[in-house]
């Protein structure tokens, strides 16, 4: 598919021609550059022009050339400008995504801040101009995604067929929760956002690489792809191409099958064993980020360092946004002792509260230094 994006900026242009994707890919997107006007003119003039995408910087108020002071705007209210008018019209709604060139992006993308539900992605200037490829994957995506979305639109109960999973497997995963979010949504934007924030980003339902690798005991992921992908075990639903993700529920009948029990019932050592084994490879198991032992129990990738971690060396993520159906977040100790959770921003619950203070001052084989 040829895609069509628009990029709106009051003093760069270079990230319009930095993100478009030409020549022989299967898609492209073409972005054109758009100078600043008026709000509504220039909202009005976007919606008509019929996008595929829209990036948008969020300080648009750095150029008084270009606009009166008195009349600027910033990258939030010209989102919220176009996600009224793609209400109304639906058929003709397109992603919005925020390049900014802001440091502390957090402060308004937290999911109590008001842009947060703006914007599909967002994406720092500086990230963009060092390594552009992987954003410009996730932007195809988005593009496609919405095509998608908006192609089982107009009949509520289809719209879960998105994900492209079978009828019976419907029943099986989907909740109440997710079923009312999505039928619900007055808008693609509105459903793109339940399946961005709460499926892809996520653990739950569709599960990360770290995930899956949590689960299997191992960080060698790779060795293991032939198998997952013969058993349909990779996601390949809306917005797929941008974020590699697996079905939870395939992985979990995958590997009773080949531990014959599940897996976090032993340990990371035994399950490498018996993977091996069975497919003939040569796989390490993972180690504890707190003990450094094959021997744990693993089921989840930390919250902040992202790397495998057991349960038993674990606390509980403040996680107030879960739907019913994710995974609680969660820290491994090495994280909480060595304070990393504080960089990425990440609380811990105030019902491990008392646990990550004793944490603080635990002794690596265990035992209290006090
Ligand atoms: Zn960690």
């Amino acid at each position: 598919m040829n895609y069509k994006g628009i990029f709106v900026d009051d003093v760069e242009e270079i990230y319009a021609a930095l993100l478009s994707v030409s020549g022989s890919e299967k898609d492209t997107l073409s972005i054109q550059y758009r100078p600043l006007a008026e709000a509504a003119t220039l909202a009005g003039e976007l919606f008509n022009e019929r996008p595929d995408i829209v990036l948008l910087d969020f300080r648009l108020d750095e150029n008084p050339k270009m606009i009166d002071p008195q009349k600027s705007y910033n990258g939030s209210g010209l989102a919220q400008l176009l996600r009224d008018k793609s209400s109304v019209a639906p058929e003709y709604d397109f992603p919005i995504v925020l390049i900014s060139g802001e440091d502390k992006l957090e402060s308004f993308y937290r999911p109590d801040g008001t842009a947060h539900d703006l914007f599909d992605r967002i994406y720092q200037k500086g990230q963009v101009g060092e390594n552009p490829d992987p954003v410009k994957n996730e932007l195809i995506s988005l593009c496609e995604g919405y095509r998608q979305i908006k192609e089982f639109w107009a009949d509520k109960s289809k719209r879960l067929s998105m994900l492209n999973i079978e009828a019976e497997e419907i029943e099986l995963i989907v909740n109440q929760e997710l079923r009312v979010a999505l039928s619900s949504a007055g808008a693609p934007h509105i459903a793109a956002r339940t399946i961005l924030k709460c499926l892809i980003d996520r653990s739950g339902i569709l599960l990360s690489d770290n995930e899956v690798a949590a689960r299997l005991g191992t960080e060698s992921l790779a060795p293991l792809e032939p198998e997952l992908l013969h058993r349909k075990i990779r996601y390949d639903g809306v917005f797929n191409l941008g974020w590699r993700r697996w079905w939870a529920h395939r992985l979990d009948d995958w590997s009773k099958e080949v531990f014959n029990t599940r897996p976090t019932n032993i340990t990371g050592s035994e399950r490498v064993k018996l993977l091996n084994a069975k497919f003939g490879l040569n796989l390490s198991p993972a180690v504890s980020t707190w003990n450094n032992s094959s021997d744990e129990k693993f089921a989840f990738s930390c919250a902040v360092c992202e790397r495998i971690s057991e349960i038993r060396h674990s606390v509980s993520a403040f996680d107030p946004h879960a739907p019913k159906y994710s995974h609680r977040k969660r820290i491994c100790w090495d994280c909480i002792q060595t304070e990393r959770h504080l960089q990425k921003k990440i609380d811990v619950d105030d019902v491990d509260a008392n646990l990550a203070r004793e944490v603080l001052t635990k002794q690596r084989n265990g035992e209290s230094s006090l």
